[in-house]
């Protein structure tokens, strides 16, 4: 018996999470559990607590590196229905943090909502949209927020509203243990104009982005008024290999994953980037995606 038996219907033991990541690397999560409706995720959120079980939710995957050896704990997944709704009324939109982004810039457009048209092509979901305020210098997600809801760790739905919330650069302060919904308030426009601006703003993203057949992660923040980008490829490691982990040939911030390439690969070639650009330029590269 381990110390969630009692949610046997969700919970997957010893889950490898290479197939729910981004990368498509990771070990094995010690718990995968997918909840089906909020008292259920509440329930688990407790038992977490009660049991000291090491917590973590897995949006989309598309800012998380898990290592081979796999997680500790309990990786929570909010993929079910309930978490994934997004609804429209007057100039708000309510979205499951679940949901991905791109259907919540679909559904806000599709009813003559503008703002979020900024964040086209950035991939993953709503909810690590907010805990890391993705977006880039055309917008960011944190400018249409109003309100947060989300679950404390003792599986209490506790509501953030805009006065509380800290968003900073790819960062927020929205560190409770689950963020489970949000409201965003959006100006209304035609739609034709909406969905050029969303052409105009994919057709930006995907020229620097890698190409979208190699799965990718971007590996450090922007110094503040530097390029981490420039930085690396200055420091002559354009389309430097380790394994299967490679500087993406467009962005030198962007480890591309070659088919035989494991999440050892890509950290050893995180840890060549940082540390050259720390001898040749004496730069401290802060990490952007997160380790697992
Ligand atoms: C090709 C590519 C291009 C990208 N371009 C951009 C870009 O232009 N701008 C930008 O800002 N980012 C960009 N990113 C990074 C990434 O897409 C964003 O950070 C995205 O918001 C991550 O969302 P996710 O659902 O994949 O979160 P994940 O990677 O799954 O998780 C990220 C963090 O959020 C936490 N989290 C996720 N969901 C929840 C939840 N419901 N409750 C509590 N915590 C949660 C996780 O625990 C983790 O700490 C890019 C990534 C790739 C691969």
């Amino acid at each position: 018996m381990h110390a969630l038996a009692e949610f046997a219907d969700i919970v997957k033991p010893n889950e490898r999470l290479a197939p729910y990541m981004h990368l498509r690397l990771g070990g094995p999560a010690e718990f995968f559990v997918q909840p089906r409706a909020r008292p259920e995720l509440s329930a688990v959120v407790r038992r977490c607590f009660q049991e000291r079980l090491p917590l973590r939710v897995l949006g989309g995957g598309c800012n998380v590196l898990a290592r081979d050896e796999g997680v500790k704990g309990v990786v929570l997944r909010l993929s079910e229905p309930a978490f994934t709704p997004v609804t429209v009324e007057g100039n708000r939109v309510k979205a499951g943090t679940g949901a991905a982004v791109s259907a919540l810039i679909s559904q806000a457009a599709r009813h003559g909502l503008a703002g979020l048209e900024a964040l086209v092509g950035i991939p993953g979901t709503v909810g690590g949209a907010l805990r890391c305020n993705a977006g880039d210098r055309g917008g960011d997600i944190s400018q249409f927020v109003r309100q947060v809801e989300v679950l404390d760790s003792r599986g209490e739905v506790q509501v953030r509203e805009r006065e509380e919330l800290r968003f900073g650069y790819h960062s927020s302060n929205l560190d409770d243990p689950v963020i489970l919904a949000a409201e965003f308030r959006l100006e209304s426009d035609d739609p034709a104009a909406i969905v050029k601006r969303m052409r105009r703003a994919w057709i930006q993203r995907k020229a620097s982005q890698p190409l979208t057949y190699q799965p990718a992660c971007r590996a450090f923040r922007d110094p503040r008024g530097l390029s981490a980008a420039a930085l690396i490829e200055q420091a002559g490691l354009a389309r430097t290999r380790v394994g299967g982990a490679e500087v993406s040939e467009r962005d030198s911030n962007y480890v591309v994953i070659h088919p035989d390439a494991t999440a050892r690969d890509v950290l050893r070639l995180i840890d060549l980037m940082r540390s050259r650009v720390q001898e040749r330029f004496n730069v401290e590269l802060e990490l952007e995606v997160t380790i697992w």
